[in-house]
């Protein structure tokens, strides 16, 4: 399996990166006319239609196909709208920027960047850089430039590790909950509501009658907002992914689906309720998982959310709401009430076990050892899961 990942860095601010940012942009917008007035989207013919009107702008060759397949992107998501039956704007590219994977070169502290022939650009990379860079197992594959910003992007084959057990991740508003019938623990994530109802006072103590400025703030808010979620969310997963190495464990996640339809106006739902679900960033810590997982050899593997906190892991019955409190579900034949992200973790992990560790063809037979002691009737089943809860908020680790 290849795993890519990226690496930014600031750069300083140089006038000749600038004006190429600039020029790669109109090059964009270019092919991105051509291929609207032919109707094409494809490398191949777009590369035939515009490639020598691209000579003139001034740019080295080694941009010249980046160019075209930035505008095949732009354009196939184009079509792609269209096709599904929405009516989407014509696309233009308003913010320079400058993307290349051929003719760059990286020689310990320097990369260098084709600017005019035989006449490079060289940037200084920092340390941080510079250490991911020396393991020599990395293949360094594009970088991409935007304002102040470098990214590098960089890929390795990864070996598959071989996986004995498994474990279910049930995100939720104010909690994560990773567990099977070993172990659960408990990811508190009630600061990112609070960092997120900040984030509304600070925008409604905006008192100045100045339109541009209150933009300018919004976007600064905004900027911060998801700046502080992402770095908490970092340190959950990367604790999740350093687990699941340890123990060798496959991660499985609920394939949700359709989150923002159903919290939309018009469903009988509170204001101040929407507006708290939409606001609930359930993609991010996937998206982390996901590619940190890869980086390390982790199987990550979906299964459907359908049924995951109305099932008894012990006994596969129904369960209830327990009247008392609203967290805890009660399955009346085991005689037992729990907390329904345990139950929701405990069935995400069966589930992906059943599925995904036996063929379709043999599923009458409970031939693994943890199915058919999930499936057999055990009164301290639920005794024997150690719960665990880290608040990451008050932990000391970095991210
Ligand atoms: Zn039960």
């Amino acid at each position: 399996m290849r795993a890519t990942k990226s690496i930014k860095q600031k750069i300083p601010q140089n006038h000749d990166l600038d004006s190429m940012m600039e020029i790669f942009r109109n090059m964009v917008n270019h092919c991105i006319k051509i291929g609207l007035k032919h109707n094409c989207s494809t490398l191949k013919k777009l590369s035939i239609l515009s490639y020598h009107d691209l000579d003139s702008q001034g740019l080295v060759t080694s941009y010249k196909l980046n160019t075209i397949s930035q505008a095949c992107g732009i354009l196939a998501k184009h079509k792609k709208l269209i096709r599904k039956g929405k009516n989407p704007k014509i696309p233009h590219v308003t913010r320079p920027f400058l993307t290349n994977c051929y003719g760059f070169k990286i020689n310990n502290s320097l990369m260098s960047i084709p600017y005019k022939p035989r006449q490079p650009i060289n940037i200084l990379l920092n340390d941080h850089t510079q250490k991911i860079l020396s393991d020599p197992t990395l293949t360094v594959r594009s970088f991409t430039m935007t304002g102040l910003n470098i990214s590098i992007c960089v890929s390795k084959e990864t070996e598959k590790i071989e996986c004995t057990k498994i474990v279910g991740i049930d995100r939720n508003l104010r909690n994560v909950t990773v567990g099977n019938d070993e172990k659960v623990i408990f990811y508190k994530t009630n600061k990112l509501l609070s960092i997120k109802q900040n984030t509304i006072f600070a925008r409604a103590g905006f008192k100045r009658n100045d339109h541009r400025k209150k933009l300018q703030y919004y976007k600064n808010l905004q900027q911060r907002l998801q700046n502080r979620t992402r770095q908490f969310l970092h340190k959950i997963s990367k604790q999740i992914v350093g687990d699941a190495l340890t123990n060798k464990t496959v991660i499985a996640f609920e394939d949700l689906k359709g989150i923002r339809k159903m919290y939309r106006k018009g469903n009988n739902q509170g204001n101040k309720y929407r507006k708290k679900l939409n606001g609930w960033q359930f993609y991010e810590l996937q998206r982390q998982i996901e590619y940190k997982a890869l980086w390390v050899g982790i199987p990550v593997v979906f299964v459907d959310p359908k049924r995951t906190s109305k099932l008894c892991p012990i006994c596969g019955e129904r369960i209830q709401e327990d009247r008392q409190n609203r967290r805890k579900l009660l399955c009346i034949n085991c005689g037992k009430s729990m907390d329904r992200d345990v139950i929701a973790s405990m069935n995400i992990a069966h589930k992906a076990w059943s599925r995904f560790t036996h063929a379709r063809d043999d599923t009458g037979e409970a031939t693994s050892e943890l199915f058919s002691r999930m499936m057999e009737p055990k009164s301290s089943c639920y005794g024997d899961v150690a719960i665990q809860i880290v608040d990451v908020s008050k932990c000391g680790w970095k991210g």
